[in-house]
């Protein structure tokens, strides 16, 4: 058996309290892949968090029979600060109170030290590249409590082969991001979870969790050395679809990838084949409300609408004549719309949705990741 559970302490946010990480690890006498999880780091988006407990309890069922293969990294819940940000009953849990903004937003960018690695000695090894970034987490800030807590999970995370962070939308299907490098892996995960949408895309923006794991390969990939980390950040639907039954089949989506992946040695289970649709992040059409009002949606999540169709419905509740008092939205592509807003009060210009497209579309959304 290998299971352990570590309390990693974090820095108290004012006097008379505590904070503190679970890590869970299942290091295998076997060697294998290393894999990181974790959940909610925005903190106001809980289908993960339900989720990786099952996992994990389904990991100390395996690990007790011996199946696991490598290392596996469990942070059950991400971020701590953010789950603490409640304010008349409502966790909001996206940016930072402490004004340092969004909480998958500017990660560090550890490029520079792989390739300086590869100046020195362009026959460096993927575990000398490692190496080098677990130096250069030891050396991150961590002067903030948020600050701190990138640098404790960037710490857990730099050097896995597969880093999978787990986020939700507002209303949504399940849907992936990854790097268009990773096509077929991004593909893999998507049968496994059930995902309908693969979002594909080289740098997102931003600079996510999962760039952070992704950037020091690319930057060296021109020397031949394999991009040695597959990261995705995984969408589970909307972040009220929490309960006992998703959140079972989405821990046997993960364990059915960890399988595929000759990690967890036991038989996938309720593989159901899933047409995925993949394309690229800059083909999403974010709606916009064309009106402030009332949001009536006309078509439904998951159903696939033509360039130009009639897709909602704003009605201006300024109207003396309310049966004239509707403004239109319509698509500007043709796809499956995958996430809807869950306000139907709306501002004009509120990004309302978004429709996966097959085109690239060029408009404001495109070239970086779609909501602040
Ligand atoms: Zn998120």
């Amino acid at each position: 058996m290998s299971h352990t559970v570590e309390q990693i302490a974090l820095k108290s946010s004012s006097p008379g309290t505590q904070r503190f990480l679970k890590v869970h690890k299942f290091k295998a006498a076997t060697p294998g892949p290393k894999v990181y999880m974790q959940a909610a780091l925005h903190a106001d988006e809980w289908p993960g968090l339900l989720t990786l407990q099952h996992l994990i309890a389904e990991l100390i069922e395996l690990d007790k029979r011996n199946l696991l293969r490598g290392e596996i990294v469990i942070v059950p819940y991400a971020n701590p600060i953010g789950m603490d940000q409640r304010i008349n009953g409502v966790v909001l849990g996206r940016h930072s109170f402490s004004a340092e903004g969004n909480f998958n937003r500017h990660w560090p960018d550890f490029s520079a030290v792989t390739k300086g690695l590869l100046a020195k000695d362009p026959q460096s090894s993927v575990e000398q590249y490692r190496q080098g970034l677990r130096e250069a987490v030891a050396l991150l800030p961590t002067h903030t409590p948020l600050a701190e807590l990138k640098a404790t999970l960037l710490a857990l995370s730099i050097d896995a082969d597969i880093v999978l962070d787990l986020h939700c939308d507002l209303q949504a299907l399940v849907h992936i991001y990854a790097n268009y490098r990773q096509r077929q892996e991004s593909e893999l995960l998507a049968q496994c979870m059930r995902s309908p949408i693969v979002l594909l895309e080289d740098e997102p923006g931003g600079s996510p969790f999962d760039a952070a794991h992704i950037l020091p390969w690319i930057a060296i990939e021109s020397s031949g050395c394999p991009v040695s980390c597959f990261t995705a950040t995984v969408e589970l639907r909307g972040f009220a679809d929490v309960d006992d039954e998703l959140a079972k089949a989405d821990a046997q989506g993960l364990l059915n990838f960890l399988t595929a992946r000759d990690i967890v040695q036991a038989p996938a289970k309720d593989m159901i084949e899933t047409k995925v649709l993949t394309t690229d992040l800059e083909a999403v059409d974010s709606v916009r409300a064309t009106a402030t009002g009332i949001l009536c949606w006309t078509k439904q999540l998951g159903e696939w609408v033509e360039k130009g169709e009639l897709i909602a419905q704003v009605v201006n509740l300024e109207s003396d004549t309310p049966a004239q008092g509707r403004t239109a939205i319509y698509s500007r592509t043709q796809g499956m719309l995958f996430t809807t807003n869950i306000a139907k009060l709306v501002c004009e210009g509120d990004n309302v949705g978004k429709i996966a497209g097959t085109q690239v579309l060029k408009n404001e959304a495109g070239g970086g990741l779609l909501s602040l």
